[in-house]
């Protein structure tokens, strides 16, 4: 049996040891923490269960389909349903949108809340669905770095079509052709955030993400965001992956330009194939420090995507006006993203997104209580005075959030725990802590992204959110996809 080594423990790299596992592969996976997930973990405190990092699942059905791989009934391992109001939407004037799922509802609703025509809305859906016809086979699906993506019928049709998806405006200017209203160009420029983008400079392929959203819907998993990684470890498991925790590597041993194991705590374990799951850019400064000249210097000096603030409240009522995902809207969107991007700081009036997992799962929070994952939108960690940073952030929302709900939030919050981007960057090895590797504030950036194998080191992959096709849980079990139809 050939041996796969994989680096990380992270849902890239979980799914990735699932599938070389299927292929045949004896799997070992090494992380450096005491348990299996990476970003998406989950903790508890005060009597409150929180989802650490991702909230918003998408595309279950790459979850599913590592079960049926493996020739098991996804149902009898991970369950979740469909969301029938995607997301609640607050703007500071005190209008409100429900995103429903349905699209004709959807229409409905924001003709009523913003006087925009139901045939805006729909001609923006058909827009945002012709870029993903165009854009999946080839930006996401496969590997952009290998010969064979472009020789199939449905890639040249994509390349052909290349110049309709909209890459040469920036999400910003495309939005604002098709709504007359702020309110609905900002709410589709929010859709730069789901990957660390600015909608300002990003293009407007990004667009695509809407449909994403719209068509294949917004879940939620029964036991939460983190059964997405215990039901996956399990699968591995069952197939004979062993993980090991505690356990970080401290280099790849190479044997002239062939990748020969990994060390860790001063052992070597010898491999045929190595997979980082680890964030490229430390998987070179780290791993393979000394071998500079291996290094991909123009990628690893590519911008990175943003990062997150995160307050873990546990409040102590219920909110009957809020769902399980709901935006609170900054009254000036273009200099909020000019504070994160430009003066790399946080704005007085950030959106503020509040996670309530407790909506659907009842248990994660005491009776008459409710869990609140409150997150704004902040640079990566450039050595900012995060401390006072967090400090005058932690009042600002407060004030947003107590005005929007009339209610004094602050007497309510019993429990309390902070994530910054340092705290990222430290827990998950992700250089400066940004949350989806490298930004797509260009329109190069598809391009530009880590390849899902190295060019110079034989035997060596890359799978994970920094790396192609990029980061959130779908895209990053996409580049498990790729990584292991590609290892022979
Ligand atoms: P990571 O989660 O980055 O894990 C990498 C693993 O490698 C870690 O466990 C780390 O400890 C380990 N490691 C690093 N170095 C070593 C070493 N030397 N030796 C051994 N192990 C090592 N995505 C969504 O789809 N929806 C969302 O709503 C969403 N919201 C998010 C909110 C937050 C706050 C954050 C942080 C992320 C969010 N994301 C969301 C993004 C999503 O979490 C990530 O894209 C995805 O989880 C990254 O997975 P990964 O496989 O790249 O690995």
């Amino acid at each position: 049996k050939k041996k796969a080594l994989i680096i990380g423990a992270g849902i890239a790299g979980i799914a990735t040891a699932i599938r070389l596992a299927v292929k045949g592969h004896n799997v070992e996976v090494f992380e450096a923490n005491t348990y299996p997930g990476g970003k998406l973990s989950e903790f508890e405190k005060d009597g409150f269960r929180f989802d650490a990092g991702p909230s918003l699942l998408t595309m279950p059905q790459y979850i599913d389909e590592l079960f049926t791989l493996a020739g098991k009934q996804p149902s009898d391992y991970f369950n979740y349903q469909k969301l029938d109001v995607v997301c609640n939407y607050f703007f500071e004037n005190g209008s409100r949108i429900k995103a429903y799922a349905d699209e004709g509802k959807f229409a409905t609703e924001v003709s009523r809340a913003t006087g925009e025509s139901e045939k805006a809305i729909k001609k923006y859906a058909e827009n945002s669905r012709k870029i993903y016809n165009i854009t999946n086979h080839v930006f996401l699906e496969r590997s952009l770095h290998q010969l064979k993506t472009y020789l199939n019928w449905n890639a040249i049709k994509s390349i052909f079509s290349l110049p309709q998806i909209d890459a040469m405006r920036t999400m910003h200017k495309a939005n604002t052709s098709f709504f007359n209203d702020e309110r609905m160009v900002q709410f589709f420029d929010r859709y730069a955030t789901y990957n660390g983008s600015n909608p300002y400079a990003a293009p407007a392929t990004l667009n695509v993400i809407p449909h994403i959203e719209q068509y294949f819907g917004a879940y939620f998993p029964d036991g939460g965001m983190y059964s997405i990684v215990s039901s996956l470890v399990k699968l591995a498991e069952s197939l004979g992956v062993s993980f090991h925790y505690n356990s970080p590597v401290d280099e790849a041993v190479l044997d002239r330009q062939k990748v020969k194991g990994i060390k860790v705590k001063g052992e070597l374990h010898k491999a045929d194939t190595v997979v980082s799951n680890m964030d490229v850019w430390f998987t070179y400064h780290k791993l393979l420090k000394d071998h500079p000249k291996l290094h991909p210097q123009k990628i690893l000096r590519q911008e990175r995507s943003s990062s997150a603030l995160i307050f873990y409240w546990g409040v102590s009522k219920q909110f009957p006006d809020l769902d399980l995902h709901n935006i609170f809207f900054s009254s000036d969107y273009k200099a909020e993203f000019d504070h994160v991007w430009q003066q790399k700081d946080i704005y007085d009036d950030p959106t503020v997104y509040v996670n309530i997992s407790s909506k659907y799962k009842p248990d994660d929070a005491p009776m008459g209580c409710e869990n609140w994952f409150v997150m704004i939108n902040v640079p990566a960690n450039t050595g900012q005075d995060w401390d006072k940073l967090i400090a005058d952030a932690r009042k600002n929302i407060i004030v947003k959030l107590s005005k929007s709900l009339d209610e004094d939030i602050s007497q309510l919050i019993i429990s309390e725990t902070i994530l910054d981007p340092r705290g990222i960057e430290h827990k998950t090895s992700s250089y400066q802590g940004s949350i989806y590797g490298t930004s797509s504030n260009s329109q190069f950036a598809a391009f530009l992204r880590h390849s899902n194998k190295s060019s110079k080191i034989d035997g060596l992959y890359f799978c994970g959110g920094s790396v192609h096709p990029g980061g959130g849980i779908p895209l990053c079990l996409l580049s498990a996809k790729i990584v292991s139809d590609w290892v022979t």
